[in-house]
């Protein structure tokens, strides 16, 4: 009866709160607890709340995006449950903003290729923040049991059946959770990508570590690149500005300050995200690479002046407003430098509508999961939404499996590897790729790896980014197959051994859908007619094929860091 979750986003913590009602409940998290893009969402969830709208309406909004490939069945379901799991999230704490103070109805936002605002938000543009900390309050005053820095390895397949997971914890030691049932939440990948709108720990772990472990994945050619982030400013990463802001009545201009979209779509600015970024990419090449302008400067009642929208971006949206500002910007007056940028992965971990994986024991929700709910191309805030539903599906399907299974060693049981903590270096966040001074001591354990994640970002940002041709595809699928995976001694190798992995993947399902749809662009092709119908799952399956069938690039085994005989089981020490 116990359950291993792994992430610790909306999906893994919305999974902990529902199978702690009724199972001992262990979550296991790369680094601090509330880490993860969770925390870092904008616009908002999107639900059927409002006055006259309904799941029906919503989930024909969704199909529509998906380009023909959302499963009908998965999208109703998300759509249905969605309102409940708002309203449990609402019980939680998470108090979204109201149009006129306590006690008036929410405030609901508009996104690209929603037919009506159906956007909760929170703080503005800190929803993400709002719910992330509403989850992990919940999950402290349950007491449920929290293992921070600890990175999941490899997964623990017993008789064709997950029954536990291996990690590498900060303090170099790697420690084995057995359990009855595993639910992988661990998230996205943007960080396949040079330039992305995701935290450092998007590193596709979950799903590299369950194709180890069998499991299908599908969808992989589909990833979402946001149209608008800052194409200013200095940081890691590439700061979002949300949909929402064009939402408001934001629009985008060309290097001459010409509206560019109302040529493109009906839609305009308000299209969806692949149309959207695709045509920011074509000015943008026309404009010799120079960023478009996102003008939020009609934005607000007509007559409104400079000062008075200046105060209103800044109550509406906080975040991005002293995000733009640092940078440089006085987005009430003058257009902001936006580009697109890598930001959620549609494909994953192929599961069913209870979270269920190809394989028995394991189970997925949230970004790192296939549920169908998104098709070629995700509708603007979904993904919080699906996080919550599928999470807390996962989380029944697995609390069953766990009372049938039978773990043999019992619930948690930590292994200790001293040699593996010697050989370890001190600096768990250490970025520094293998083999150099920073990273000395992995030396023996890399000395083949001729390769850097930056390399690995470039290629894939090049050459399987927006816009993709069979020939680029081909060229980057010879490269990834040159480099070999680092022994996932570290922090940084075990990413980048996941990433070499899911990039491989992505490039398969890439090249194995010829035609282009939704997030999908292929240069060199026309749009593949076929995901018209949704219901023809043969071809769909075909097309996916390459993704799920076993890769024999994978390693399995040897390069994999054995472990000792397991002690008798004893606890892990909870943080709480
Ligand atoms: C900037 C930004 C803005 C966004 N805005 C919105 C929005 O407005 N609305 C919307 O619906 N969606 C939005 N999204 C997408 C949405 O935030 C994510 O898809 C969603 O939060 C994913 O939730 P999750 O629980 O699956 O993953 P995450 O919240 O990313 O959590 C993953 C967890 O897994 C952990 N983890 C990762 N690897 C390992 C490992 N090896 N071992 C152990 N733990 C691991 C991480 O530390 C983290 O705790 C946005 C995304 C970004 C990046």
């Amino acid at each position: 009866m116990d359950v291993l979750v792994i992430g610790s986003g909306i999906a893994g913590l919305s999974a902990a709160l529902r199978a702690d009602a009724s199972a001992r409940v262990l979550v296991v998290t790369k680094g601090e607890l509330a880490d993860g893009a969770t925390r870092l969402a904008q616009g908002g969830i999107a639900g059927a709340v409002g006055p006259g709208d309904t799941p029906a309406a919503h989930a024909a909004d969704t199909l529509a995006a998906g380009a023909g490939l959302a499963e009908p069945e998965a999208v109703r379901v998300l759509c249905e449950e969605g309102p409940e799991r708002i309203a449990e999230l609402i019980a939680l704490g998470v108090a979204f903003d109201r149009t006129d103070g306590p006690g008036s109805p929410h405030a609901l936002g508009l996104e690209g290729a929603h037919g009506r605002p159906r956007i909760l938000h929170a703080g503005g543009d800190a929803t993400g923040l709002a719910i992330e900390t509403a989850l992990v309050a919940a999950v402290r005053a349950r007491g449920i049991p929290v293992r921070e820095q600890a990175a999941l390895v490899d997964l623990v397949v017993e008789d064709g059946a997950v029954r536990g997971a291996r990690f590498l914890a900060a303090d170099g030691r790697e420690l084995t959770v057995r359990a009855g049932a595993v639910v992988l939440a661990t998230g996205g990948a943007g960080q396949l990508y040079a330039h992305t709108t995701n935290p450092a720990v998007a590193t596709g772990d979950g799903m590299a570590a369950a194709r180890r472990a069998g499991a299908r994945l599908a969808d992989l050619e589909f990833c979402q690149f946001h149209p608008t982030a800052l194409a200013a400013g200095s940081g890691a990463g590439s700061f979002l500005v949300s949909e929402a802001v064009r939402g408001e009545g934001a629009l985008l201009r060309d290097a001459h300050g010409d509206r560019f979209m109302p040529r493109i779509d009906p839609r305009a600015e308000l299209a969806p995200r692949d149309v959207v970024a695709r045509a920011i990419v074509q000015v943008m090449q026309a404009q010799g690479g120079r960023p478009v302008l996102l003008d939020a400067t009609a934005i607000g009642p007509a007559g409104i002046d400079a000062d008075e929208r200046a105060r209103l971006l800044a109550r509406r949206f906080p975040t991005i407003d002293a995000a733009v500002r640092a940078a440089g910007f006085d987005w009430a007056r003058e257009g902001v430098p936006v580009t697109p940028a890598a930001h959620y992965m549609m494909g994953g971990i192929l599961t069913d509508l209870d979270g269920r994986t190809t394989v028995p024991g394991l189970f997925a929700a949230g970004e790192c999961a296939r549920t169908g709910v998104h098709g070629a191309n995700r509708l603007a805030s979904n993904s919080l939404l699906e996080g919550t539903v599928f999470g807390a599906r996962a989380a029944d399907a697995a609390l069953a499996e766990a009372r049938t299974a039978a773990v043999a060693a019992g619930f948690l049981a930590a292994a200790e590897r001293p040699q593996l903590a010697e050989a370890t270096a001190p600096d768990h966040r250490s970025t520094a790729r293998p083999g150099t001074a920073a990273a000395g001591t992995d030396q023996g354990a890399s000395a083949s790896r001729d390769w850097t994640r930056a390399q690995l970002q470039e290629l894939m940002w090049r050459q399987v980014g927006l816009l993709r041709t069979g020939a680029e595809l081909e060229e980057a699928a010879r490269i990834l197959a040159t480099w070999a995976p680092p022994a996932p001694t570290t922090l940084a190798a075990l990413e980048d051994r996941n990433l070499l992995h899911l990039a491989r993947c992505v490039v398969e399902a890439a090249l194995a859908r010829p035609g282009s749809v939704g997030a999908h662009h292929r240069r060199d092709a026309a749009d593949d007619p076929v995901p018209a119908h949704p219901q023809d799952a043969p071809k769909r399956e075909a097309a996916s094929a390459a993704a799920r069938e076993p890769d024999p690039s994978f390693p399995r085994g040897d390069e994999l860091v054995d472990l000792p005989p397991l002690p008798s089981p004893r606890p892990l020490q909870p943080t709480r």
